[in-house]
This record gives structure tokens, sequence and C-alpha cells, in this order.
């Protein structure tokens, strides 16, 4: 068998409303307008394709994200997944799906399960009714609280859960709570984000036109340090900066990501970076389910065409830095020397060992041997260290 790794991510862009603050590419749909059947025979097709030109590799994780997978029925995402695990070889495959808890109950869990997904991510985000009401979530704190129990209940081997902290009003202390409640409950993995404002988001237009109430950056910053620790003593580790894994269960599908692994997208909107002619291509798929859904059998894959509305080569220097970028935020940092035999690029240029050198003494970096990584206690200066860095 190859040694090849590669995870799976599929797109499924439908949600039941648009979030005000969210710039995935999802679009509200009511679920009988959603075409499930015709999405997954136009997945089908697009994998046969693009697996077809993807020999020698083998699966080790799928994602289903969106938008939100568990509006997808079952059954045609399942079709999807056994044409997924039929294209590539691979064994205990990590198999995940984002679920909202207003699209989540006790027998769509069951199908899911029966569909091979066995690994729930569920958007929970908050526990109070006016902040949720506000982040434009379309459940209250007992229907994310029950979704996390059913998930737990049903039998998925991991269960996590998304939560957002930093939102206006909220104080550190709420976010610790709603954090330890989330943990009580047994999840084996916790991701929890501040808010950000993005632009082209209906939050992004607010924050812009100065009506949009913010949360003081002081509080967002004692927010992320009050969950950290609170989930750090519920027995969860901060594996990364924004998630947290009880018993080494880390997301399989996202690390590989952050290691540097290719992946294939699939869908609409879908990004993949996959090994072509010896080289790593980026793609996109466009952002638009009727091009998507009608694209022609014939249309180029990996340049722009129907299907494809970004692709390009990632040069060594850019892999290079991609590498830093997201070891930086992982706990155990980045393998130089692995990241410069994979990429072909030199990992610490004369400038960039200059740099490091500085914020070693900082106490913003580690140097360990091969290693890099930022310290947990310079976590929250971790953007501005790797800006520092590249
Ligand atoms: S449910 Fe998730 S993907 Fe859909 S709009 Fe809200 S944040 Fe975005």
């Amino acid at each position: 068998m190859s040694s090849k790794p590669l995870g799976v991510y599929v797109h499924f862009p439908w949600c039941l409303a648009k979030c005000p603050y969210c710039d995935f590419f999802s679009l509200a749909a009511e679920r009988s307008a959603i075409p499930h059947r015709a999405y997954a025979d136009a997945m089908l097709r697009e994998l046969e394709r693009r697996a077809a030109e993807l020999d020698g590799h083998t699966l080790t994780s799928v994602f289903f994200g969106g938008g939100t997978p568990s509006l997808w029925e079952p059954k045609e995402l399942g079709r999807v997944l056994a044409a997924i695990r039929a294209a590539f070889p691979g064994d205990a495959v990590e198999v995940t799906a984002e679920c909202n808890p207003s699209s989540f109950d006790e027998r769509r869990a069951a199908e899911l399960l029966d569909a091979g997904v066995n690994r729930v991510s569920l958007g929970v985000q908050g526990l109070e009714r006016e902040r949720l009401g506000f982040l434009g979530r379309l459940h209250d704190a007992e229907g994310a609280l029950g979704a996390v129990r059913t998930a737990l209940r049903a039998g998925f081997a991991r269960v996590s859960a998304d939560l957002i902290f930093g939102v206006a009003g909220e104080s550190p202390e709420v976010a610790r709570r709603e954090a330890l409640a989330i943990a009580e409950l047994g999840p084996t993995h916790l991701s929890a984000y501040a808010l950000t404002i993005e632009p082209g988001t209906r939050f992004g237009a607010l924050a812009k036109a100065g009506k949009l109430p913010l949360l003081e950056e002081e509080l967002v910053a004692r927010s992320f340090e009050v969950v950290g620790r609170a989930l750090e003593d519920a027995g969860f580790e901060q594996y990364e900066i924004s998630n947290f894994a009880r018993e080494r269960h880390y997301a399989a599908h996202n690390l590989a990501i952050w290691r540097g692994q290719p992946y294939l997208g699939l869908g609409t909107g879908a990004w993949g970076t996959v090994p072509r002619a010896g080289a790593l291509l980026r793609y996109r798929n466009a952002p638009a389910p009727e091009r998507y859904l009608t694209a022609s059998a014939t249309a180029p894959l990996w340049e722009i065409s129907e299907l494809v509305s970004d692709a390009e080569a990632v040069d060594a220097e850019t892999a290079l830095r991609e590498r830093l970028m997201l070891g930086l935020r992982l706990a155990e940092g980045v393998d130089l020397a692995r990241a410069e035999r994979e990429t072909g690029a030199a990992g610490l240029t004369h400038e960039r060992e200059k740099t490091a050198e500085r914020l070693v003494r900082a106490g913003r970096l580690v140097r360990e041997g091969d290693t890099l990584r930022i310290p947990k206690s310079a976590w929250l200066f971790a953007d501005g260290v790797v800006r520092e860095l590249l």
C-alpha cells in the first residue's frame, strides 16, 4: 500500500439561515429547496474524475464541512462517503460531519452513524439566548446541550463542540462557565474561537458603519486565557490555539492539514491542495451551486474552468511559509527539518534566523533541536509572532 496520505474535504454549502458573522461559503435555503440527490450525483462525477488522477494515495480522513452538512439527506451523504472510501484505500479513517443543533436529533445521529460518520462536530457557539440570537443561531441553550448529549448517547466515537467567545456583553467568567458546561457533558474535543469580524459579512458591514457592539480587546484576551485554563483543568489538552482534546482525541483531519498534508476538496466552493506533477496545486471549485451541478463531464479539473474558479501552483517558499503559519499554532510547533524536506524551501533563512533569535530572547518562541514553537504563555501574541517571522 502506498504511504502517500490524503484527506478529503467535502463542502455542503446550504444552511437554514445565514449567520451574520459567517464568511464561509454558505447559502440560506429551505430544506425542501436543497438539491440533495443532484448534489451527490455531481459530487460522484467530480470524485471519479479527480480520484482517477490521484493514484497511490491512502485515505486518512474525511471531513464534511459547510454550510450545514447535517441538513444533507444522510442517504446522499452516505453515497458520497461510500464512493470516497471505494476510491482510496485506508483503514480506521476518521469521518467527521459538521452538524447544527437545529438539524441534529436522535434520528439524524443514527442515520449519520449508519452512513459511516464516526465523529460529529456540533456548532454550539454559546449558551445564552440573547447572545445566540445576536449570532443569528437558530437553537437555544437547551437545544445545544441536548445535541451534544444526543451525539454522545448515539455512540459516535468522537464528539466535538464549537464555542464562540468574546461577544459583546459576555464576561470572561461567562465564557469560562459555558466552556465548562459543555466540557462536563463529556465530548472528546472542543473548539473555542474568539468572534472575528470579517469583511463581506453582515457584522463586517455593521462594524464598518460603527453600529456593531464589540467586546473590548482586553476582555477577549482574558476570555481566551480563562477558557483555556478551565478546559485544561477539566482534563482537555490545548493542542492548538483554539482546539482542545481529551485523551489525544485530536481532530485528525484538521491536524493533518495544519501539519501540511495534502487534501482533496470536493463540492461547490471547496478548496483542495493536492500533489500534481511533482508540485502542490491549490484549487477551488467555483462557489456557485448551479455551475457545479451543471458542469460538463469534461470540464478541466485542475485549471480555471466551468468547475474551477481558482487554481495555482504552491511554490516551495509559499508552502514553507504556510507550514510555519499553521504549525506555529500547534502546541507541538513545526518540525523545521521535515518542513524543509517536504517543501524544498529553507526553513530559517538568514533573516528569519535573526528574527527567531530575537523572538526566543523575548520569550515568544522556543527552539528545541529542529522544532520551532510558540510557548503557551505567548499564544495571545501568536499572530504577531508569525507576522514578524514571515
Ligand atoms: S450555520 Fe455555520 S456555515 Fe451556516 S451560516 Fe451559520 S456559521 Fe455559516
